[in-house]
């Protein structure tokens, strides 16, 4: 499954940053999700609680950030935000899409008590 080991690495980069800065607990982690990153917030939740468990950090708040993506057609050149129960061009119902915004996933904020 995708989103686990996503939770994998980011807890090893977790755990990477909280040892280079001498933090012994951390409060909460804020990650920020792209629309069109392919990743479900909801299963990534899951996922951060179960490779956590058992953890120091599975009292950690894991706090997830929606960012819309945006996306060019190709067809006419519109430029918008993409709502991925309709994968078309708003102008001209273009299939022709390529992302711009919104494919990543990124660690936003570590916050230590
Ligand atoms: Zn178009």
């Amino acid at each position: 499954m995708h989103e686990l080991g996503i939770c994998d690495a980011m807890l090893k980069m977790v755990r990477g940053i909280a040892k280079e800065n001498e933090l012994n607990s951390i409060q909460k982690i804020t990650v920020e999700v792209g629309s069109l990153s392919g990743v479900v917030p909801s299963f990534l939740s899951d996922c951060w609680v179960a490779v956590t468990d058992g953890t120091e950090l599975q009292e950690t708040e894991f706090v997830i950030e929606t960012l819309d993506g945006t996306a060019k057609c190709l067809d006419c050149g519109l430029e918008f935000t993409a709502n991925l129960d309709d994968l078309s061009c708003p102008e001209c119902r273009g299939k022709k899409l390529v992302p711009l915004t919104g494919k990543d996933l990124t660690l936003k904020e570590i916050l230590a008590t």
